[in-house]
């Protein structure tokens, strides 16, 4: 059997900081581990200074992605998915008027983050979102490590140390998965849905109690973050000037109706209007909203991106507003099992990163863990979830990435909701087929995805060097 890493639902769907998970959340960790590594080897006291370096495409749209203040989060010992988001600013702050930060919340240490967060247009060899923290110490030496950022707020180090407990994890795995043909073997061979066999791999990694409360937070944040978009209104961070469009989208299609939480909220919206112009707009306001919490720094659960966080929770929000209204967290917890296995096994056979293969990566991939889900939620057999999944990827193939300045706003907002909508049709057109007679199957479309990120000119990878990054100016905004 060929070795892969083992890859979990809740490696796909996690709760994070915006705007990006490779820009923000991934440096974040990256410097949380680094802090970690210098405990380890016991030299966290000796440290007096630091210096980071930004690579590549983190260097590139680092500004716009809040990669350097991630990183100073991330050094003095916040969590991405603890952390207040409120007390974000002003912890930023402190650190720019005093000069000083304070590592791991222990340690107080000179830093001009200015000149000590460099960022560097040259690309690492190992991956296009390289960074490396160095310490000067009291002894006079100094100690240096390089992290990746692979996408999704994965961080891995050249050596790929995780990679082999990953593989131990793998090798537990009742049902090993690499690609759809073999998930589909197994939903075959035991007669059960998509669902039941990723659920059955989650519990040789964690209890059934642990799954549901974990799933039962990630849909918590998910239904906040559109909440949240939905009531806030403004012009996002960043100087692009973007209008927050959910505000007012929700407002027309809301009306006058009263709620007191997000879940009464969800309540209320099954009682409104469903023509297919209003479901349009539900769907595109569920994304947007999302996204736009993702772009002000907002709480958002990655899927499998932060740029892409809003398709899945759009979506499954159609399902829940407007196409079951009796639906319980069962369905919910099945919807994020079938979503998180279709994410995994682009994250093996292709990419989840926009640095490697421009926006199908992000988006591409989100619409097809969507519509995937939706389907088996509508009652449809593997082979017609694994067709919605390949539907939604192959109309996102080639799909570049090119954020006006280096912001996670302009295309990405949109691109959520573009993203679900594909992936509602996608679930249908699958819905209507005959599985057996598709032409093109889920791992040729992940095959596929790939090698077309590999030939993507370097400029439309997350670097705001080629599409709309160029042609529109910061200025006309
Ligand atoms: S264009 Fe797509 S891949 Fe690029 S940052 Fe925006 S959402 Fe992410």
């Amino acid at each position: 059997m060929q070795k892969i890493e083992c890859i979990s639902v809740f490696d796909m769907l996690k709760v994070g900081v915006g705007p990006s998970s490779s820009h923000t959340l991934g440096p974040w960790r990256a410097a949380q581990r680094w802090i970690e590594e210098l405990k380890q080897k016991d030299i966290f006291d000796q440290v007096e200074s630091i210096h980071i370096d930004l690579y590549g495409s983190l260097s590139l749209t680092g500004k716009g992605h809040a990669t350097d203040i991630a990183v100073m989060l991330g050094l003095c010992g916040f969590d991405p998915v603890t952390m207040d988001i409120d007390q974000i600013d002003p912890e930023i702050q402190l650190i720019l008027d005093t000069r000083t930060i304070r590592l791991n919340n222990e340690k107080t240490i000179h830093f001009n983050s200015v000149e000590q967060i460099k960022f560097n247009r040259k690309f690492l060899e190992f991956h296009p979102n390289g960074m490396t923290f160095r310490a000067g110490l009291i002894n006079g030496k100094k100690t240096v490590s390089s992290f990746y950022s692979i996408g999704g707020g994965f961080v891995v180090k050249e050596e790929r140390k995780n990679a082999k407990k990953k593989m131990e994890s793998f090798q537990q795995f009742p049902f090993p998965i690499e690609k759809a043909t073999e998930l589909l073997a197994f939903c075959k061979a035991e007669n059960k849905p998509i669902s039941a066999i990723v659920l059955e791999n989650e519990k040789s990694l964690r209890s059934e109690e642990e799954i549901d409360s974990g799933l039962k937070h990630i849909w918590k944040v998910m239904l906040e973050s559109m909440y949240t978009g939905c009531h806030t209104e403004g012009t996002l961070p960043g100087g692009l000037n973007v209008h927050r469009r959910s505000f007012d989208m929700h407002k027309r299609l809301i009306g006058d109706a009263q709620y007191n939480s997000p879940q009464e909220w969800l309540e209320v919206i099954r009682q409104t209007e469903v023509k297919f112009r209003q479901i349009l707009k539900w769907v595109s306001c569920f994304a947007i909203s999302v996204n736009e919490v993702n772009a002000s720094l907002g709480r958002v659960v990655t899927a499998p991106t932060n740029g892409s966080a809003g398709t899945v929770p759009a979506v499954l929000m159609y399902y829940l507003v407007i196409e079951n209204h009796e639906a319980t967290f069962q369905d919910i917890k099945r919807f994020m099992l079938v979503a998180g296995e279709i994410g995994s096994l682009f994250k093996k056979g292709a990419t989840i990163s926009a640095a490697m293969g421009g926006c199908q990566a992000e988006i591409g991939v989100s619409s097809a863990m969507a519509a995937a889900a939706l389907t088996e939620a509508m009652g449809g057999t593997p082979e017609q979830v694994l067709m919605a999944s390949e539907i939604a990827m192959e109309h996102h193939l080639g799909l570049t990435c090119d954020p006006i300045g280096g912001l996670v706003q302009i295309p990405c907002i949109e691109r959520n909701a573009m993203g679900a909508i594909k992936a509602i049709n996608a679930a249908e057109i699958a819905m209507e087929s005959d599985a057996s007679k598709a032409k093109v199957p889920l791992d040729k479309v992940i095959a596929t995805m790939w090698d077309t990120a590999k030939d993507m000119n370097s400029k439309y990878k997350e670097t705001s060097e080629g599409g709309l990054a160029v042609k529109v100016n910061l200025s006309d905004c």
